[in-house]
């Protein structure tokens, strides 16, 4: 089966690798299509598609958006016009609305006791500042061990640095996309089950799922693909690396079936 990796980071966002090395962590794990899809912005995808066009790895445009309705309800949106201005600044607004969601938890954190400064976290974060950046702040200071624990510990709701997400609406995510000439995809659909709502995102403009994703077991992986037939929707697949020292899965790429790698390439160009 086909190697490919339609979803990872660099430290444009939230990875620790810049994305030179993404892509070569990407060709060492033999891998035939990539993008990489930082949050909320797409500033570092012109170097990594340069060193995909030297080793003659396919590569596509991307990005990945939040939403406002769950913690982890994002979509990817590839195929990109970067110099669509309209959606450039759709992005910018959306890193300016993270930028408040950090400075109210770092407040929420202060008020706790808790002593991280702003320094702490954006001098971490030159591009797209995440929760993570806080979590690696809190490391260094050595209030928690990793990133993962700085998240349960302080992060996630019924936490004291607990902040609801500011991003768009998933609608707004997919129309955006759609509007820089982009197809949408929903990512991991695996940690937003409960709030499913394919009918909706399809008539948005949604065009496919992340079917092949670290997460996803076997049952819940046929149960998309059925969707996937259900609402015309086309397959994808990615890892969510985030660097070796990211506390995820520690290389690149995902194996997907010739069939749907086939309709993804002719999707894609
Ligand atoms: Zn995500
Ligand atoms: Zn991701």
């Amino acid at each position: 089966m086909p190697k490919i990796d339609l979803h990872t980071h660099s430290t444009f966002s939230d990875g620790t690798s810049s994305p030179e090395e993404v892509v070569r962590m990407a060709l060492k794990s033999g891998i035939k299509l990539l993008a990489l899809a930082d949050h909320d912005t797409t500033d570092g995808v012109s170097r990594a598609q340069q060193i995909c066009a030297e080793h003659a790895v396919l590569f596509t445009p991307a990005v990945e958006i939040s939403t406002c309705e769950h913690d982890h309800l994002h979509f990817t949106g590839y195929r990109l016009d970067l110099t669509n201005q309209e959606f450039q600044n759709f992005l910018n607004q959306n890193r300016e609305n993270r930028k408040n969601r950090i400075l109210k938890i770092i407040h929420q954190l202060a008020q706790a006791g808790v002593p991280i400064t702003e320094e702490d976290v954006f001098s971490r974060a030159p591009n797209t500042v995440s929760r993570a950046h806080v979590a690696d702040a809190l490391k260094a200071k050595k209030i928690v061990s990793t990133r993962q624990e700085g998240f349960k510990k302080y992060l996630v709701p019924g936490c004291v640095g607990y902040v609801p997400s500011t991003g768009v609406t998933a609608v707004e995510a997919i129309k955006n996309i759609k509007k820089a000439g982009g197809i949408a995809v929903i990512a991991h659909p695996g940690m937003v089950r409960e709030i499913w709502d394919f009918p909706a995102w399809k008539e948005a403009g949604l065009d496919g799922i992340e079917v092949f994703y670290p997460a996803h077991t076997f049952t819940l992986k046929q149960e998309l693909l059925a969707l996937a037939r259900k609402y015309g929707l086309f397959c994808t697949g990615g890892s969510d690396y985030h660097g070796p020292h990211g506390g995820r899965i520690t290389s690149p790429g995902m194996e997907i079936p010739q069939t749907h790698y086939n309709r993804l390439l002719s999707k894609l160009f």
